[in-house]
């Protein structure tokens, strides 16, 4: 099957609470390698895809290139937001199937070096659950002193590590931070733990890790009437605050084009207080559409600057440039991609560096065009929600 499975495949179930197991590849044993397609006695097992360019970058068939990796750490989490995660949480990876310190810095080596990758988040599940994210971070750091590297949290125990994670050469952070209010936090997230994701933004500004990205995903009837109070507390706080709109990967299913508090209505609730004006500055591929914003009562003053990311209603996919490693070490093209492919078999299997890279750009290569199809339509007639939910692919 070369180096991509099917997650629709013979070898892909889904159990409870939408997780996908792969039978047989904790084992690590001789059917795990094949099916992850890791090297074989004898021969590489793999075949690459006989109509990629040989160039050395992630390349797709519709004209992109991946620059930006993201590389989820865990996929546990300390909080339950209801768009992300079910309740009662999920089945876990066991610890042995999380990538190690030292296979994350392989990976990153051979992106970087071999496949023109140019800037790398970290992400989860919730990152800071990692004990040892700062060790992560120090060895990506000495490895590439001039990456840019950051990392995306919901904060919860950051005001315990930002000087740490700073020290070690983070270089930027994105705070997921939905609501000012402990009783919205409390229904949205599943636990009361406001006061622990402000102290941890404080921290993170006092350690250096500023100007902040406040990302905030606004649900009907639950925060959609609290973004204007979100975007007056990140300009006095000097945070660059973004609307994400919600998208259907929360593992109950629950989520409903019609429900959608999407761009448009984003800027008719923020227009009632702010006026908003396109941020000159070129986009240059970021999801996030930039505007400038002023208070109606001083209108000539620009305060600050918003952003919205449209996933669902003005999609940018055209324009996408990420590749994804999952916390077991799996390639996904794209959020909404059905196909994975596993690096972390052949890793542990002895495959070189340039079988692995091989390996990456053929996946990359078999990115879909949009939203895990042949068209943008999250919601629409032949979309089909991936089986992963964000918080298990690494937002
Ligand atoms: N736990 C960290 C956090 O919350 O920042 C990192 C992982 S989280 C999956 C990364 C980002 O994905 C967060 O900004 C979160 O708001 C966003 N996210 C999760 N589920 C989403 C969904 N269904 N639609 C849009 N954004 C989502
Ligand atoms: Fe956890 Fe982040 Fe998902 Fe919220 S969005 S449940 S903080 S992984």
């Amino acid at each position: 099957m070369g180096a991509v499975e099917s997650m629709r495949g013979s070898t892909a179930t889904a159990v409870s609470l939408g997780m996908p197991r792969i039978p047989g590849r904790q084992d690590g044993g001789e059917d795990a390698r094949q099916r992850s397609g890791a090297p074989q006695p004898g021969g590489s097992g793999f075949t690459p895809a006989p109509d990629r360019p040989a160039d050395p970058r992630l390349l797709d068939r519709f004209g992109r290139t991946a620059t930006d990796l993201r590389v989820s750490v865990i996929d546990k989490c300390n909080l339950r937001c209801t768009y992300c995660m079910p309740a009662d949480g999920m089945v876990w990876l066991p610890q042995n199937r999380l990538l190690t310190t030292e296979e994350i810095r392989r990976l990153v080596g051979i992106a970087v070096r071999d496949l023109g990758v140019r800037e790398v988040r970290l992400t989860g599940g919730e990152p800071l659950v990692r004990k040892d994210l700062a060790d992560i971070v120090a060895g990506l750091r000495a490895d590439h002193p001039d990456l840019p590297l950051s990392l995306t949290t919901n904060a919860v125990g950051l005001a315990e590590r930002a000087a740490e994670l700073a020290a070690a050469g983070l270089t930027r952070i994105n705070v997921s931070l939905d609501t000012l209010r402990p009783d919205t936090f409390a229904t949205l997230a599943r636990r009361p733990f406001l006061d622990r994701a402000l102290a941890g933004i404080e921290a993170a500004a006092a350690a250096g890790l500023a100007p902040l990205k406040i990302n905030a995903v606004l649900l009907r009837g639950v925060n959609d009437d609290q973004a204007p109070e979100l975007v007056s507390w990140a300009l006095d706080q000097g945070h660059e605050l973004r609307f994400i709109e919600q998208m259907p990967l929360d593992a109950d299913h629950g989520w409903r084009r019609e429900n959608l508090v999407g761009a448009a209505e984003t800027r008719a609730l923020l227009s009632r207080d702010f006026i908003l004006s396109p941020d000159p500055r070129a986009r240059d591929g970021a999801p996030a559409e930039r505007f400038l914003v002023a208070a109606k009562s001083r209108p000539g003053v620009v305060l600050g600057t918003v952003g919205i990311i449209a996933s669902v209603t003005e999609p940018f996919c055209g324009d996408c440039r990420r590749t994804r490693l999952t916390a077991e070490g799996r390639v996904m093209s794209c959020l909404f991609s059905r196909e994975e492919t596993d690096l972390a078999g052949p890793l542990r299997s002895g495959a070189t560096d340039a079988e692995v890279a091989d390996r990456w750009r053929d996946a990359m290569w078999a990115k879909p065009r949009a939203h895990g199809m042949d068209r943008p339509g999250l919601g629409d007639a032949g979309f089909v929600q991936p089986d992963r939910t964000m918080s298990a692919i690494g937002g």
